[in-house]
């Protein structure tokens, strides 16, 4: 493992409290669709200039038509002595999403089918929904249903599933190139910190981090109800997804685990910068290789649009012990782990918007060094920017047009932004010029 904080922006914090976004939103009942969605990208919008998009129920997007909407104001179980046992007023996972309205007595035993626990992890309450299941549930922990024993039970869900629109924000900031980075993150979820929430806070201040900085490359910022949010955005935009060069699904960020990337479909310069980045941030870290579930990368990479999208996350989801349910909660999330993401991601996007490619204009063979005062300059320690004499012969020597910083650095294994320096150092002594690869 190379040195640690090899890369100088590892070191950089965002402008907006991470964990307190995350706590701010944590509480609001999220779906595929419903005013939740609308409050969250409202919040968000306090930071960016999030552009929010309605599409109407039944509106057809590729092989799929946009849901109704759903929305709820509440939901009880009550003994029928009037005690309230289950209340989605306390905790929001306690209701299957999208159930529809409900209101009668019932037998235990016919409650029970509409009832979800996790008998392995008896004191949590799993988050389930049925999105096109036509039914309504409770979610609550084992140890509760397992002391609730009398024989009925008063249900009242009040929720409508109706003709409405699906929601999602979009931020676009232009780069001095048509060539897009697209980067996107779920909104759907309800209270869960890690899953959704993470992801959402860093690509906030991401969006804010970007939008206040020279661009290379421009920045789509996608924050999407899962899969079909990605599948509606793609049929909308279908005429320009040639642009997009570079993405990232960003999911699960928030938690102390290792950094997970999984590789685009296809392979692509966007898994060989986030590798590199990874390789030399001195964090631990694992790459995985493609396959057709996850998150929204496997919309972004399905046949004919075949993306160049990858997705990073930390904890890889459905595999960590709170995932999916109430303990994945404020707690889970660290305020370090989300700003070593943001951090991380904030390389890698300066990686690829500075991945350029240089011919040596000077013409053939290693040039005279000295006489430009570069032998002298880096002989035996780093410059300022901190490229040495290797750095700087490894540039010379693969400034051939076809290969670009980030190839001359996973090359020579050394961090990008010492490839980036010998550039600067060969482009003021006129040894380069930069090519269009
Ligand atoms: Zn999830």
């Amino acid at each position: 493992m190379p040195d640690a904080k090899e890369f100088p922006a590892s070191d950089e914090s965002p402008s907006l409290d991470l964990h307190g976004l995350v706590k701010e939103l944590f509480p609001i009942n999220r779906s595929l669709t419903g005013s939740g969605v609308r409050q969250t990208l409202a919040i968000i919008a306090r930071y960016i200039d999030l552009e929010i998009h309605e599409v109407k129920t039944g509106t057809a997007v590729l092989d799929w038509h946009v849901p109704m909407e759903w929305n709820i104001r509440s939901g009880t179980i009550t003994s029928m002595v009037g005690q309230r046992l289950v209340d989605f007023a306390a905790n929001n996972l306690h209701i299957l999403g999208y159930s529809k309205p409900v209101q009668g007595v019932f037998s235990r035993a016919e409650l029970a089918q509409h009832v979800h626990t996790l008998p392995d992890q008896p004191d949590l309450i799993p988050y389930r929904t049925g999105y096109y299941a036509d039914d309504w549930g409770f979610c609550m922990s084992h140890n509760l249903w397992q002391s609730m024993q009398d024989d009925y039970y008063r249900v009242e869900i009040d929720s409508d599933i109706s003709p409405g629109s699906l929601t999602y924000g979009e931020l676009f900031l232009p780069g001095e190139t048509s060539d897009e980075v697209l980067i996107t993150c779920h909104i759907c979820h309800p209270s869960l910190a890690n899953d959704n929430l993470s992801g959402i806070a860093v690509m906030t201040a991401l969006a804010m981090r970007q939008a206040g900085r020279r661009r290379r490359l421009g920045y789509r910022f996608l924050f999407l109800p899962a899969t079909i949010g990605a599948i509606t955005w793609l049929a909308r935009n279908e005429a320009r997804l040639d642009r997009i060069k570079h993405g990232l699904v960003l999911t699960c960020l928030g938690d102390p685990a290792r950094f997970h990337y999984k590789q685009s479909r296809s392979g692509a310069t966007i898994d060989r910068a986030v590798a590199h980045v990874l390789r030399h941030s001195g964090h631990s870290y694992e790459i995985l290789p493609f396959n057709p579930y996850g998150y929204d990368e496997r919309q972004f990479c399905s046949p004919d649009f075949d993306l160049p999208v990858g997705c990073l996350m930390r904890s890889v989801h459905g595999t960590f012990p709170e995932y999916h349910t109430s303990a994945d909660n404020l707690d889970l999330v660290k305020p370090e782990a989300l700003g070593q993401s943001y951090a991380t991601i904030g390389a890698i996007f300066d990686l690829l918007d500075n991945n350029r490619t240089y011919r040596r204009v000077d013409g053939r063979g290693e040039p005279q060094l000295g006489r430009r005062g570069l032998y002298r300059a880096i002989a035996g320690q780093r410059e300022a920017g901190g490229a040495t004499q290797m750095d700087l012969l490894w540039f010379l020597n693969l400034a051939d047009g076809n290969h670009s910083l980030l190839d001359m650095a996973v090359r020579a294994d050394v961090p990008f932004f010492r490839l980036e320096a010998a550039a600067r150092l060969a482009l003021e002594a006129s040894l380069v010029g930069e090519t269009a690869r």
